[in-house]
């Protein structure tokens, strides 16, 4: 099964997108990575741009235990080094797609339930995906609705 994951940082971006993509090759083969993109924030405005990129995963791992290695992760990246707690989320990890469709349970809801307003999502994915449909529109129909309104750049970034 194939799932497309959304990387999101806007604090040590280079060392939590290396970090993120060190784990997730550990835990998951990686058969496609999109270029690394520049956003405004969303939502709450005052804090810096966030680098933002997709991947695409192969696993034989349900949703819930691939979202369980995910929070492993961001916990992981969120951690204040020599304290004894836990400091700002600086790693954001979402489930955007599932190669087998669509469910929902308390935890995980599949297609991600802001992939349609989130132009930091559906430009990668778009990029490695081509013009998908996603709940009766397509990808470049969604991302030409919000390019007006959303700042985005895509970055060059030395991923090795
Ligand atoms: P956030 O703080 O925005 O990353 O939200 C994390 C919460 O969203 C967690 O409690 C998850 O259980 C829940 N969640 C629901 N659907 C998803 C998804 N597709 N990917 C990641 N987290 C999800």
């Amino acid at each position: 099964m194939n799932y497309i994951i959304a990387i999101g940082t806007n604090i040590k971006k280079e060392e939590n997108l290396k970090l993120a993509l060190r784990r997730l090759s550990e835990r998951f083969t990686i058969v496609a990575a999109s270029s690394v993109y520049e956003s405004e924030p969303y939502g709450y405005q005052a804090q810096p741009n966030f680098y933002n990129m997709v991947v695409k995963i192969e696993t034989d791992l349900l949703p819930e235990k691939v979202l369980d290695i995910l929070q492993g992760i961001e916990a992981e990246a969120g951690r204040v080094r020599g304290g004894n707690r836990w400091g700002p989320r600086t790693l954001d990890l979402d489930i955007v797609l599932w190669s087998e469709g669509e469910v929902e349970t308390p935890r995980v809801k599949i297609p991600h339930y802001d992939l349609k307003n989130r132009l930091f999502f559906i430009l990668p994915i778009l990029e490695i995906e081509g013009d998908i449909p996603v709940g009766g529109e397509t990808l470049f129909h969604l991302a030409r609705r919000l390019l007006p309104y959303q700042a985005i750049k895509k970055v060059e970034f030395e991923l090795a």
